[in-house]
Parts: C-alpha cells; structure tokens; sequence
C-alpha cells in the first residue's frame, strides 16, 4: 500500500518533466519491442522505484526490492518466482519460453543486482535515495549501479512479452542479491541452491561500458573477463604498554612502515589475449601520443616506460595490466595513552585472471619484511573464471548491433578491474558478457560507488532500446 502511495505521488511530476525520448531508432537494427521509447518512459518509473528501496548491503534487504520487480513483472503476465537466500534477501527469477521444452544451454539470461553500496550522505547534494531529477539526470545510490541495468533488463522482458514476440531460445531475467558484498547471500548460493531455475548459455550483465566523449560514443566496452578480488589482512603484532615508555616494537609502527612500502610497489605486468586486443582497438581510436604508448606496451625496450606513462594517465590501465593491490583499512588502539598490542590493515587486492594470492603473498612477505608483520586471506575471496569467448554468436550479435547503433564506433573486449557476478557464472560455462548499456561519460562514471550517483535519463532511455535490440538480435527469431 505504501508503495502504491510512492508511485502515484512520484509518477506524475517524472512524466511532467519532460523526460527526454530515446533516440529514433536506426533502420539497420530491429527491435522486437514495439514502442521502446514509451517502454522506456515507464522504465524511469522502475527505475526511480528501485533507488527509494534503500537496499544498502549490509544489511541488503533486497526482499523488498525482489517484492517490488516481481509485482511489476506480475502484472505483465509473466510469472516471476521469488527466490529466498536467506531472511530478508531474496533473488527474482523468471523466463520467458522459446518452446515447450527448455534448452538451458541455448537460453539467454539478463542479470542484474538489487543490492547497493552506501553512502556517506555529508557528501551527497540531494537525498541519495530519493531518486531526485535535476538537469535531465536521475540521481540516486544505485542509478548506476546496478538498478538502471535491473529496470532495463524489465523493460526488456517485459517488451518481449507484450510483443509476443517469437523466441529462438529461453530469455530468462535473474535480479540477485549481495553482489556487493560475495558473501552467503550472493549468487553462489543461488547457483548452488537454485541453478536448474536460471540455467543459461550466455547471459549479459553489467560490467562492461559504452564510453561517451565530446557528445559522441567513443567505443563499446564489452566485459568478457574480470579480476578478481581477494582481501588480505595485515596483522602486526607488539608489546602492549603505557604510551609513556614507547619501544622500536609498537605494532602501529611496524604496520605504517609495511603499508608505506606496499604503497609503494607495483606488481609484475602480465598481459592477457582481452588486454592485448583492448590496447590495440583503443590505440586505433586514441591521439597519437597515448597511442604510441599502447602499441609499445609488449615491446621490449619501450613496454617498461609505456606502462609506466599508461598507468599513471588512467589508474584503470595500470589496474588492468597487473595484480593490483590497495590498503583501504586500519584498525589499531582503544586508548590514547595505551600502546596497542595489534594493529590491522585490510588490503583489497585484484588479482588478473591467472595469477594466484599466495605467489604474490609470497612476494609482499619478502618486500615487507618483518616477523612481527603477517598476512591473512580474509573470507569472501573471488573465484578466478575462465573468460567468456570472443567468438560466441552472442559476442557477434553485441558487435553487431552497437556498432550500428553509435555509426561504427569500435566494440572492444575488457577485462574489468572490478568483479561481477558474470566470474560465478563463467565457472559454469555460461559465455557471460558485461555490457552496461548507457553512454556514459568517465566523468559520471567516476561516481559509481562515489558520491551523488546520477544517469542522464537520455542515457537510460538509449540503453533501454540498445538492449532490447541486443536481445532482439540474438533471441527473437525472423
Ligand atoms: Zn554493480
């Protein structure tokens, strides 16, 4: 009841606002989804809905996001299932048939998660969950990530299905939960409890970007691989005592020094097949000074300095390059005139698909030093998955379609920084690609997971028709 309340008190001032319709759509691709452009315009309803179910992990509460996405998808006529993982945190899964007997390996599935990051609201000029529009942007925790591509998979399906549209295989719609956090909740259990419900061949999730620079789309981002997170405590150990007498063996100043030298070390660059093709792709679209550096990367007198002046243009490439690894937390002390007897430092690490902790453990050991310093694995590691095919007719069809629709800019493969939920899906041989739909700029970019988020709603619109012809394309038969 209290939602209904919310979406008739919200609905009419976003359609008053002149909410900018989706692009005219170009004849070379075709969408199955008859007027995208309205679908669209109810999307931004989902869409502002979503943001004000504050679904911060910890502690998630997706169940009532899950309850909000499978009323909407209900009343469509499509029969979604809620999935409980555990008291409060639920998945939504539901398909749309190609036929009466199901091929998982031939079936589509569009993933997206509910839960969101928090906030630090001093930060934020409007109220994070309010889903406010200003300057033709919708803003709100969650507008990027991931609830924009969580409205959109629903306008899709929900297309598909007013269209009656005539499918070659499953279209299957997944909504999980703790992507954030990977931990009990997330979609390893959902896949250990529930695989038979979204069993699927290929699947497209976020993960991967469409890059808009001057106005225009510079190239397509498509995720084919990701790193992988692990995070590592840093634990050093010392006498405990009066701050009066201090001794050389004080835990925090044993810490500070193996954090300052981690700081400061930069692991060996190994280059991987989607890395190389991205540099080269990116080379070909780039002025020529950074593209100099690109294609001197693996060169053997020039690559050392190439990667030095690329990671230091765009920390992303130095991230893509190598194991990177960033304290990001620090823990010591109860009192200001007591001399701790420990003291913590959290290391986020993102190792390249390949590369194992303990042999770079092995390496931070030898750097830091110190018998009163050590490091342990924390709970909630990545998994390393094998990379999704660039070969795939899945990959064909997003190449397909997205240079169409931004005249010819490039389709690059990438390996992203961060992690998805794509990596737990590859495990299990689905071709999974990351592929979040919105031009976007870098700069809005840099505010997923930062301080107010936004989408520009024209983006949202245009990411909502790209989709529907991405799934068009590879699902609905001619
Ligand atoms: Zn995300």
């Amino acid at each position: 009841m209290l939602l209904a309340g919310y979406f008739f008190a919200t609905a009419t001032p976003l359609l008053a606002q002149g909410i900018p319709q989706g692009s005219p759509s170009t004849p070379t691709s075709t969408s199955a989804i008859g007027d995208a452009a309205g679908l669209a315009r109810e999307a931004n309803v989902w869409l502002a809905q979503l943001i004000r179910i504050d679904t911060t992990n910890p502690p998630g509460n997706e169940a009532a996001a899950a309850k909000y996405v499978a009323g909407i998808l209900e009343k469509e006529g499509i029969t979604p299932e809620i999935l409980e993982v555990m008291p409060g945190r639920s998945a939504v899964v539901a398909r749309l048939r190609s036929s009466a007997i199901s091929d998982p390996s031939r079936a589509l599935l569009l993933v997206a998660h509910m839960d969101v990051v928090g906030v630090d609201r001093t930060r934020w000029s409007v109220e994070p969950f309010g889903a406010v529009i200003k300057d033709g942007y919708i803003y709100g925790r969650g507008a990027l990530d991931d609830k924009s591509m969580l409205a959109a998979n629903m306008a899709v399906i929900i297309g598909l299905k007013r269209a009656n549209a005539r499918l070659n295989r499953d279209v299957i719609f997944l909504a999980t939960d703790d992507e954030e956090g990977g931990g009990d909740a997330s979609i390893k259990t959902l896949i250990a409890k529930n695989w038979d419900k979204f069993a699927a061949g290929f699947a497209i999730n976020e993960g991967g970007e469409v890059v808009m620079k001057g106005g225009k789309v510079q190239y397509i981002a498509v995720q084919a691989s990701e790193k992988v997170s692990v995070s590592v405590a840093m634990v050093a150990k010392g006498p405990a005592g009066h701050a009066s007498m201090p001794t050389k063996e004080n835990a925090v100043v044993h810490l500070a020094a193996a954090v300052a030298k981690i700081g400061n070390y930069a692991a060996p660059v190994h280059f991987t097949a989607i890395v190389r093709r991205y540099f080269e792709g990116l080379a070909a679209i780039s002025d020529d000074e950074i593209a100099k550096w690109m294609r001197s990367l693996d060169t053997a007198d020039r690559g050392e300095h190439a990667q030095r002046v690329l990671s230091e243009a765009n920390p992303q490439w130095g991230s893509m390059l190598r194991d990177s690894i960033a304290p990001t937390m620090l823990t010591a002390g109860v009192r200001p005139n007591v001399i701790p007897g420990e003291a913590r430092a959290i290391l986020n690490i993102r190792l390249l698909p390949g590369d194992t902790i303990n042999v770079l453990l092995g390496e931070l050991g030898k750097l830091v030093n110190d018998p009163q310093v050590r490091l342990e694995v924390q709970p909630n590691a990545g998994l390393a998955a094998p990379p999704s095919s660039l070969e795939s007719e899945f990959y064909a069809a997003i190449t397909k379609v997205a240079t169409q629709e931004f005249a010819g800019a490039p389709v690059l493969p990438y390996q992203s920084p961060w992690a998805t939920d794509s990596a737990q899906l590859r495990l299990h041989n689905v071709q999974a690609y990351g592929l979040w739909p919105f031009p976007i700029t870098e700069e809005d970019l840099k505010r997923m997971h930062g301080d107010d988020e936004r989408l520009p709603i024209a983006s949202f619109n245009k990411g909502v028709d790209l989709l529907a012809r991405i799934v068009s394309e590879f699902a609905v038969a001619r």
